[in-house]
């Protein structure tokens, strides 16, 4: 793109030669955007293509096409959510990227309506999520949606009222559509990007993919597990309450019982505007939601009526997008740390930068296939940004400067930590150290023990963990309950108190029921849930540790990945040996929480799927497997009854099939994120 010719000197030809193939790219790179939740590449690469073809189709118009994307709100509905129409478009926004281009925009809306006096604006922080229609009938809550191409959404109604932020009933017995942004908070994103590669899988880009992947699911309970929130900001039909300002209806909103952003501004001139930019240009790392701009609206309700819109956006407001945040750096080491269940995570060190607020000197690298995708070497310049306004993440690697003697990086065979052959199990994108007993593996295995939904040891957190390994008082779990007193007290910065305390959160772990044990040894696959499912079946560890993989398999809600799993770990005669030593340590085997489970229903129950093409990540095996423990019925070919077809690379025509019978059709990357909403 650099080194392109400006738009004003191509002839007709040529830019019908460059037109062509742009669109299809942003067409691509919006599928992955709106429909996937997953793009590749990042927002202002697609802002710069787009606003190139707005100039080529400005000064060739003959080769505007209706199905441009600039003629189309993105994204269609390919999900398998009911779909909605919006009886009031929901629109896409213009957007500039500097106050000289807002400033033009300004002076062009005004000469449109002919007006001498400045307008008021409503300055509003630009919330990088994903918009929400959320309809009330006699002030009840009775349908949210998403915005879809703008004249179909999905109805994700069940999903959103999940939200905490959502009002389920108004105070005033309203018939109303309110519209607005639902976004995930930037802590809650770290917290499931973390989880998900601990799990090795593929992580979200950013906040707004996240929240859109959250929002856009068939079972609400998945959605009820992620964090999501909202911030409403606009109401189509603002007459029927009352109001005349865009700030009027911002508070009467408020009144309402929902949750409004309280940033907005009411401003008259440049200065103003200039100011409220540069102060949250500023003070946007500081949020704990992402921004990714500013947006701009005439005050004036009436006015904002009367600019009225195009067939993609608002003419009444616009966006002020940030520029990108870059900086550049030079990569010194890439460390591997090695996680709780043997997942072996790259991250680059990297001369120590200023970015977007702190200073930043790590970035994951995620998994060996990443890594091999960016090339990324040892000695290369890379440019670092934040994803969603937090993450750091290197985005290229600057190849002019790349060293004459640079070698492809080599992605290590063998744990850094205790040395054994590193493995992909079952296909993962992650790679993992298989052995039991590595020292990395055995410290979070440790930490993972104590925490909070395991045998909740209050105190006992990863430091304390390391001091304890490091000063060879602990080797596995059953140790921690012959600590003493004394032993403690040559901890750093531990008295008698907490020496004290530490032992009594022990001791009181021994009465546990016996799924936070059965979770809290870390067994591959069992998750909380999956434990606590298993313990009200077997009723104590001794029944589990006797049966066999299927009778585990058999149990409600559990699968042969599981029941494999548990049958190994326990056939393994050093764990029986820990069990003893725990047995011995007083804690309790015996399961005491209720004894009924409660059925949860698979959103794959009675599902008809068909698998085709070929998957990268997954075998076909361990997808049909996964599919059918999970109640969904694998068939061979497609037909009108078919729900569902998963679509490798090189689909033929089983694809063709599905595509003809307006059959849902998923990636492979899709299917894989809801596997992980599944498990
Ligand atoms: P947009 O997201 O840039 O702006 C419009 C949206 O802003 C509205 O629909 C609304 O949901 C949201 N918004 C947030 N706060 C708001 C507020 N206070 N008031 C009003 N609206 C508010 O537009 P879009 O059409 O949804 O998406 C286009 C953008 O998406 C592009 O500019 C690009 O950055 C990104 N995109 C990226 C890729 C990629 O591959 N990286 C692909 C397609 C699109």
């Amino acid at each position: 793109m650099e080194k392109e010719q400006p738009v004003s000197q191509l002839s007709l030809d040529e830019a019908k030669q460059e037109i062509a193939p742009l669109r299809k790219q942003l067409t691509q790179w919006g599928k992955e955007y709106y429909e996937e939740d997953n793009p590749t590449v990042e927002d202002y690469v697609y802002d710069r293509a787009y606003q190139r073809l707005v100039e080529l189709e400005t000064r060739f118009p003959e080769l505007k096409t209706a199905d441009s994307p600039t003629q189309r709100v993105g994204g269609q509905v390919t999900t398998q959510l009911t779909k909605v129409r919006h009886e009031i478009p929901m629109l896409s926004m213009g957007d500039v990227f500097s106050v000289d281009e807002l400033m033009d925009f300004n002076q062009r809306q005004q000469e449109n309506r002919d007006v001498e006096v400045e307008p008021e604006y409503n300055l509003e922080l630009k919330i990088d999520g994903l918009s929400l229609s959320l309809v009330y009938e006699n002030g009840k809550l009775v349908q949210g949606s998403t915005r879809g191409n703008g004249t179909i959404g999905e109805d994700v109604t069940a999903n959103v009222k999940t939200i905490k932020s959502v009002p389920h009933k108004l105070p005033e017995p309203l018939s109303l559509e309110f519209r607005g942004e639902c976004y995930m908070p930037k802590a809650s994103f770290v917290k499931l990007n973390q989880e998900r590669e601990a799990a090795g899988l593929p992580v979200f880009a950013n906040p707004r993919n996240a929240a859109a992947g959250s929002l856009r699911q068939l079972d609400p309970k998945v959605t009820a597990k992620r964090d999501l929130a909202t911030f409403m900001y606009y109401v189509p039909e603002y007459q029927k309450l009352g109001v005349t300002t865009q700030a009027a209806a911002l508070d009467r909103m408020r009144e309402l019982g929902f949750t409004v952003n309280p940033n907005n501004r009411v401003v008259h001139n440049q200065e103003e505007i200039t100011a409220y930019i540069d102060e949250y240009t500023t003070k946007r790392d500081q949020l704990s939601y992402g921004i990714d701009g500013i947006v701009e609206k005439v005050n004036d309700l009436d006015t904002e009526t009367a600019l009225g819109n195009t067939v993609k956006v608002p003419r009444w407001e616009i966006a002020y997008k940030f520029p990108p945040e870059e900086q550049a750096t030079v990569v010194r080491d890439i460390v591997w740390t090695v996680g709780r269940t043997g997942n072996v995570t790259p991250t680059a060190v990297m001369d120590p930068v200023q970015l977007a607020g702190t200073t930043v000197s790590r970035a994951s690298l995620h998994n060996p296939d990443y890594l091999r995708e960016k090339d990324i070497r040892l000695g290369d310049t890379v440019y670092l940004h934040k994803a969603g306004d937090i993450i750091p993440e290197i985005s290229r690697v600057d190849l002019k400067k790349r060293p004459a003697d640079s070698e492809e990086y080599v992605v290590p065979t063998t744990c850094p930590v205790c040395g054994s052959e590193l493995v992909h199990l079952d296909d993962e994108v992650a790679l993992r150290c298989i052995n039991p007993m590595c020292p990395a593996q055995i410290k979070e295995g440790l930490a993972h023990f104590a925490s909070r939904n395991a045998m909740n040891i209050d105190g006992l957190g990863p430091k304390i963990v390391q001091q304890l390994w490091d000063k060879k008082m602990v080797r596995d779990v059953a140790d921690l309950y012959h600590l003493d007193h004394d032993q403690l007290l040559t901890l750093d910065k531990f008295g008698d108190k907490s020496a004290t305390n530490l032992l009594t959160s022990i001791d009181n772990s021994r009465n546990n029921s016996v799924e936070r044990l059965l979770f809290g040894l870390g067994i591959r696959h069992v998750g909380a849930k999956a434990a606590r499912l298993i313990m009200a079946h077997f009723g104590d560890l001794d029944h589990l540790m006797e049966a066999s993989a299927e009778e585990v398999a058999n149990v409600d809600g559990i699968g042969p990945t599981i029941g494999e799993s548990v049958h190994t770990y326990f056939a393994n005669p050093q764990v029986v040996d820990l069990i003893n030593q725990l047995r011995d340590a007083g804690v309790n085997f015996t399961y005491q929480g209720p004894t009924t489970t409660v059925a949860e229903d698979s959103p794959w129950n009675g599902r008809r799927v068909v698998l085709t093409g070929k998957l990268e990540e997954l075998t076909r095996s361990t997808a049909k497997q996964w599919l059918e423990d999970h109640g969904a019925k694998v068939t061979g070919s497609v037909s009108k009854k078919t729900d569902i077809v998963i679509a490798g690379t090189a689909a033929g025509s089983k694809l063709t099939k599905a595509q003809d019978l307006g059959i849902t059709v998923w990636d492979e990357a899709r299917f894989r994120q809801a596997m992980q909403e599944e498990n």
